[in-house]
């Protein structure tokens, strides 16, 4: 195999420009660090690329997802998805696990849903509550800081609620959330009914004017990725400020698999693979970020050596998390003679449920809480969600399906519970002895199973939802077993996956330190979901944004100090 070596040395090499790498770039670029960022997908810019405005009559098929487009076809993911071509990964027999991977600048961030949560106290501390899962080493407290730094420069809506465990931000932090749309409103009161609060979204899309970024349209998907960026990618917000610094280098293309090594044993670069021509090369640094997403991070260092790089605790691929999912949809005939009005607004709900369950965990019978994401309203509607009104309609064509359709349109609501996974020894991910992808680079092979604390709690999901709809007259149409194991989502399918390189207190117990510096290497760090003990149910992104945040200014000031 030839390897092309660069001569030139970066102060810093960063793998992957999504949440984690972006915001590494962001803060090190301008604390005037020369950065080499390695992405695997092509270039991608929202601005000329996003098909924004583009509705679903434009497109094949009314624009339903198919095999190459999961998420539909106007969805912003770039070759990539559930499956990535020439990039295969193996689930080990009994296990099922999804893996969703875009190739493109920016990563998730240019399709992921926005909602953007703090972690609570309890969230850091999870061991010291029930004596599952593990602790992390930092608190809530040390983080907060943090947190207060990403919501004012991404922009997150909220509004202080004063519940336990989640937390409010200090004033200055949070844009004001949008109104609630009429059906929020008619689930609001049920879910009052039942004590359960209802809360204003969360959401990293903006309101209003924020750091010379324009407020959201309130009109097309953010799904399709935002031309305006009216919300957060890593493209939009963190790469041209790094960009404009003239501090950064980015490569497209480069798929990395293995970090190298000096005599030493410091990392010294990596080596990387051009998807296009197929070359290998490698380039060189004096810091080493890991920030391709928790699973290839694992992967790349269990690829760099034998055993696994910066793997002494043997804990790299282990304690794999994702969060628990369950959904049920139901039509509300309440709902059907709200007068015809434009209920886009945001993406997501403009309203949802935080857990309500902490101090009962005893008697529910599982460890760990969830929250409820709602989806519904009069919004553009896409074919999918149209056969969900044709299935409730009696005229079966014509004139009297449309007349009936119009009468119905914006009666069905659906919810999504979204809940705390604790991490377990059976589900990790490992490099398969046989399968290598098309460059000849092994790959992933997952374990995966869930414990009865998450198949009961997706049971509970169910129960709540069924009893909701229930209660505000509705019927339910779908998601409506509450056996657990069959309620529960597929491993990897709420696309939250975190762990397999956590955080602790010492080398035994852990893969990184508190800066998500390897603890073997010190030059190597990891800054994405895999430096994470536990799994809350707050959806992982601020927290990956918060953490490399801090993670980037301690690395610049090792490097300053020449400790690195
Ligand atoms: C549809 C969807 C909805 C979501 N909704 C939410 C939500 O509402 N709230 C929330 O908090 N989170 C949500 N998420 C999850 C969120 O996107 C991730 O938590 C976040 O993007 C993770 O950041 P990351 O930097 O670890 O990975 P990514 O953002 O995926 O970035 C990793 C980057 O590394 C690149 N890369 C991978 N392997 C290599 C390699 N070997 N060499 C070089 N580069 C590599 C990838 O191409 C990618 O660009 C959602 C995700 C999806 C897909
Ligand atoms: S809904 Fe708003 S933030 Fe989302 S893509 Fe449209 S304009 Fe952008």
């Amino acid at each position: 195999m030839v390897v092309t070596t660069s001569d030139k040395i970066y102060d810093v090499i960063i793998v992957g420009s999504g949440a984690g790498g972006g915001m590494a770039a962001y803060i090190l670029t301008q604390k005037k660090l020369k950065v080499l960022l390695l992405e695997a997908g092509r270039h991608y810019d929202p601005e000329t690329e996003t098909a924004m405005f583009n509705t679903p009559e434009q497109a094949p098929l009314r624009g339903v997802s198919t095999p190459d487009k999961n998420f539909g076809f106007y969805d912003a993911t770039v070759d990539g998805g559930w499956e990535v071509p020439n990039e295969p990964y193996v689930s080990a027999p009994g296990s099922e696990f999804k893996w969703w991977r875009p190739r493109m600048l920016g990563g998730r961030t240019n399709h992921w849903g926005r909602y953007s949560f703090r972690y609570g106290p309890y969230d850091f501390k999870p061991y010291s509550r029930d004596g599952l899962g593990f602790d992390w080493p930092v608190s809530y407290d040390e983080i907060a800081p943090w947190y207060d730094k990403v919501e004012r420069l991404i922009g997150v809506t909220g509004r202080a609620e004063g519940l336990e465990n989640v937390p409010d931000s200090p004033p200055g932090c949070h844009l004001p959330p949008p109104a609630m749309r009429p059906h929020e409103a008619f689930l609001a009161r049920g879910f009052k009914a039942m004590d359960i609060p209802v809360a204003a979204t969360r959401a990293a899309i903006l309101t209003q004017p924020h750091n010379g970024r324009p407020a959201c349209l309130w009109a097309t998907p953010c799904g399709h990725g935002c031309s305006i960026g009216a919300n957060f990618q890593s493209p939009t917000v963190l790469l041209p400020v790094a960009r404009a610094t003239g501090n950064l280098v980015t490569r497209p293309n480069s798929l990395v698999y293995q970090v190298d090594m000096d005599r030493h044993g410091k990392a010294s670069g990596v080596s990387f693979v051009d998807r296009i021509t197929g070359e290998h090369h490698s380039a060189r640094g004096k810091a080493v970020i890991l920030s391709a997403g928790a699973c290839e991070s694992a992967r790349i260092l269990l690829n760099s050596k034998q055993g696994g790089l910066g793997n002494s605790s043997g804990l790299v691929g282990r304690y794999l998390m994702d969060t628990v999912g369950s959904s049920t949809a139901g039509y509300f005939p309440a709902l059907e003679k709200l007068p015809r009005r434009n209920d886009d607004g945001m993406s997501v709900g403009h309203i949802y449920v935080p857990w309500w369950g902490l101090n009962k965990q005893k008697e529910l019978g599982f460890a760990r809480g969830y929250h409820i994401e709602i989806f519904g309203g009069q919004r553009m509607p896409s074919m999918s969600l149209m056969g969900d009104y044709t299935d409730r309609c009696a005229t079966p064509f014509g004139a009297g399906l449309r007349q009936e359709m119009r009468q119905k349109y914006g009666a069905i609501c659906s919810f999504d519970g979204r809940g705390e996974m604790i991490p377990n020894e059976n589900s990790y991910c490992e490099i398969d002895p046989e399968v290598k992808d098309k460059w000849g680079i092994p790959v992933l092979r997952f374990h995966w199973k869930w414990s009865e604390h998450e198949t009961r709690q997706a049971s509970h999901m169910r129960k709540t939802f069924l009893e909701l709809i229930d209660r505000l007259g509705g019927t339910p149409f779908e998601g409506l077993d509450t056996d657990g194991e069959k309620a529960i989502s597929v491993g990897g399918e709420i696309i939250h996956e975190v762990g397999t390189a956590r955080m602790g207190h010492s080398a035994k117990d852990s893969v990184v330190n508190s800066y998500g510096q390897s603890w073997d290497i010190k030059n190597l760090f990891i800054m994405d979901g895999g430096v994470m003990p536990s799994s809350p149910d707050k959806n992982p992104t601020e927290t990956i944004l918060a953490l490399t945040w801090r993670n980037a200014t301690y690395l610049a000031d090792q490097a300053r100090k020449g400790a690195l």
